[in-house]
Parts: structure tokens; sequence; C-alpha cells
């Protein structure tokens, strides 16, 4: 069978690792809640309108990524390759428009066709954070601040930068696009063909371009700067005020960009130099237009979303499973006691693991295999006691334990 492979971009996430995305995702859930955000999920697929809607009919994700497939004649599904567009369809559908400011924690697996590699997988996670309803600067900078928080509690914040741009209001956005498209017009034939093509449909996203010959032409491109408003500046100045008074560093970067039309405003990213070309761990900005662009009313938003795998290859080294007391039962009469003070341990909270079968020795080694901070050995005499015996497998030394007593003492190991 060629076929039990796991499909290209897709992979297992083994106990090791998984113990790294539990680190990240338990980390961002825990300081997300304390910024007052709630868990909700959306299904894992929906009509592929969702995501064309929303992540607008010529980006990459739409015109290259999606999984879709058909359920029924004329209905297309696909598989979610981000949160934000799900998120916005429940806000419409659901009704949540009604108790806003809505503050969304999300985590799950998405799906995008790319060419795998490192740090990008056709299946991989993310955790993403939602913020709608609030048009004050003051969201951006607690969402920034946001994830900050929880690169810094991964210990991260040292080994990333953010980066931060403004896109402008609405107005501005269109005058510097109108100011791209005459700058890389009279360049057209220097121009990738992906970025010809860009430049008809989406200019602002040529400045995304990761070809060469268009990252020469872009270094001279016009700067947003240039062609912001008077209100998008001080929208931004604010947004800078908030994060200079929280001690949040930042880098400006005005090539930064996200290239849909209802982004507008604040945009970001924090960036490693340790995963090559996938540097990104988590990005994010305003999209003031996204809602009623899919339909819904009005309403404002901004989040982010980063990479559970990348954030796992950045942590310094893998949460060590917690180490288990075994139970070894010795001689087939101490068999069922063994399983029930296994039990009782386990419910007293201890984590626990009952030798299945084997001799006294081979229990033990498997003991010691697992890493057990301690064996509890139970003979006929142990039995006849009411009592284990308690081996300390760091220090090799034993003590017969009353069962009574015996969850308190298991209680002052270290
Ligand atoms: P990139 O430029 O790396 O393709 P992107 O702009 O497509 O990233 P977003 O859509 O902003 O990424 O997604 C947010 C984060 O999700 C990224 O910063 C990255 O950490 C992670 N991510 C995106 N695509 C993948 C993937 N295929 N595999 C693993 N992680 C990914
Ligand atoms: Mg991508």
């Amino acid at each position: 069978m060629s076929n039990l492979q796991p499909v290209r971009g897709t992979r297992d996430i083994l106990p090791e690792e998984m113990r790294r995305h539990r680190v990240v995702v338990d980390a961002a859930r825990a300081v997300a809640a304390r910024y007052g955000y709630h868990e909700m999920v959306t299904p894992v697929f929906e009509f592929t309108e969702v995501f064309k809607r929303t992540l607008g009919e010529t980006s990459d994700v739409v015109t290259k990524e999606m999984y879709t497939f058909s359920i029924s004649d004329g209905e297309q599904v696909t598989l979610r390759p981000e949160a934000t567009a799900g998120v916005a369809r429940a806000l419409i559908s659901g009704g949540l428009s009604q108790s806003l400011p809505l503050k969304v924690f999300y985590t799950g697996p998405m799906f995008r066709h790319e060419r795998p590699q490192k740090g990008r997988y056709r299946q991989f996670h993310q955790i993403d954070v939602e913020l709608l309803g609030v048009a004050e600067p003051q969201a951006d900078v607690e969402i920034i601040a946001l994830g900050a928080d929880i690169l810094s509690t991964l210990g991260l914040g040292e080994h990333t930068t953010l980066e931060l741009n403004t896109l402008g209001d609405p107005e501005s956005r269109k005058a510097y696009r109108a100011a791209l498209v005459d700058y890389f017009s009279d360049h057209r034939d220097r121009l990738s063909a992906d970025s010809q093509d860009r430049l008809v449909r989406n200019p602002l996203r040529i400045l995304d371009s990761k070809d060469k010959g268009d990252r020469a032409l872009i270094a001279d491109a016009p700067l947003f700067g240039e062609y912001l408003n008077q209100q998008s500046k001080d929208f931004f100045a604010k947004v800078l005020e908030g994060l200079d008074l929280l001690g949040i560093r930042y880098t400006l970067n005005d090539r930064l960009v996200r290239g849909l039309d209802y982004y507008t405003h604040t945009a970001f990213e924090f960036t490693t130099t340790a995963l090559g070309a996938q540097g990104t761990v988590l990005a994010g900005g305003r999209y003031d237009g996204l809602v009623e662009t899919m339909g819904g009313p009005s309403v404002p938003g901004i989040g982010w979303a980063a990479g559970v795998e990348r954030l796992a290859l950045l942590l310094a080294e893998a949460p060590q499973a917690p180490r288990p007391i075994a139970v070894v039962p010795v001689g087939d009469a101490a068999q069922p006691a063994a399983m029930k003070l296994t039990q009782d341990l386990r419910h007293a909270g201890f984590v626990v693991e009952l030798g299945y079968s084997g001799n006294l020795k081979k229990r033990m080694q498997r003991a010691n295999k697992m890493n057990a901070r301690a064996a509890l050995l139970l003979g006929e005499e142990e039995l006849a006691a009411g009592s284990a015996t308690l081996r300390d497998l760091d220090s090799g030394k034993q003590e017969l334990v009353s069962l009574d007593s015996l969850a308190e003492r298991l209680s002052h190991l270290s």
C-alpha cells in the first residue's frame, strides 16, 4: 500500500511536538482571556463565497491556495484557509452585531494548497484574535499588545520584531493606489508576469512580491506616508503613542501592506530571522470594510493570526511530559489491589501508570524507561499491612507507606 503516507503537506503531530503546540496555544488562550477575549470556532468548511468575498478574488489564497469541492449541484464549499472570514460570517448570520464589541479568540487547523517546506504546510494551525465593533485606535493598541504579550509569555519577545505600517483611511489609500499604478505602469516591462497581472487587479500587492526584479523596482516606488491625509496621520499617531505608553517596541516599515481593499489604517507583522523564508510568525491589521463587503452592517474590525507550527519551532525546548508514578504489583494476587490503587491515585490527581504484565524486573525496567518519578510496589507483605513500598527512583531509597497516607506522601515528591 503505497498510500499509507500522510498526504503531501500534511503531517502527524507526535506527542513531543504536540506538547510544543499545547504550550503555544495554552499560553495564547490564557493571555487572551486576560484581555477579555472569548474562544469560539466556526466550521472547518464554509461556502466558497465566504472566502472569496473576504479574501478577495485576486488574492494568492483565493486564486491558488484554496481546497474547494462541490457538495451538491452548484454548491461549492472550501476548507477554511484562515479564521477571520468565518468569524465575520458568523457575526452576520448569527446576529452577533447586536452585542458589539465582539472579542474572539480562535484556534484550529487551516488549509492552503502551497508548496510545503519547513514552517509551511497544507494543513497547519493558527491562533487568531479578532476585535469587532471598535473604530478607535485603542483597539489597535490592544490587539498588538495582546500579540506582543503572548510572544513574550512564550519567551519569544527578544526573538521577534514588530513591524508596523499604516494604510490610511480609504481616501488616502485610493490616492496612494493611483500613485503606485502611475509608477509601476512606467516600468511595466520590468515587472514579473505575476506583478503585471497585479498591476491591473490589485496594485498594492506588488509591494508584497518576493520576485527579485520586482523588489528592485519596489525600492524606488512612492511611499505611503506621502499620501496619507491628516485624519490618517492622526489615527496612526495615536496608535504609536499607545504602543510607546505600554513600552512595546516597533520598527516602522512603509512597505508592509495588506493587499485587500477593505484593509485600512494599522498593518503589522511580528517577524523572526530564525525561520528562513517563513519569517512571519504573527500578522494582522485593521479591516474596517470587511463585514460590509460581505453584505453585513458596517462594523469596524481588527485582528491577527499566528502560525502555531512556526511558534512551536521557535520554542527553546520541548516541554517534558509529566513524570508518572509506576504502580508495580508483585505476584498475581496483588493485581486487583494494584488496579484499585492506580485508579484512586489518578482520582487524587497523580499521573499514574500501571505495569500491565511481566515479572518484577521487567516492570521496573519499564518504569525507568517511562521516566517514572517513583514506583509503588505491592506484594503479599504490603497487602497484608495495608501498605505499599514506595521506591524513589531518583534516590533509590525505599520505605513502607500505608495506603491511607500515600497520596499525602506522594505529594511531597519533587
Ligand atoms: P506567508 O507570507 O508566510 O505566506 P501569509 O501572509 O500567507 O504568510 P497570513 O495569512 O497572514 O500569512 O497568516 C498568518 C500566519 O499564519 C503567518 O504569519 C504564518 O505564521 C502562518 N501561516 C500562514 N500560512 C502558513 C502555512 N502554509 N503553513 C504554516 N503556517 C502558515
Ligand atoms: Mg501565504
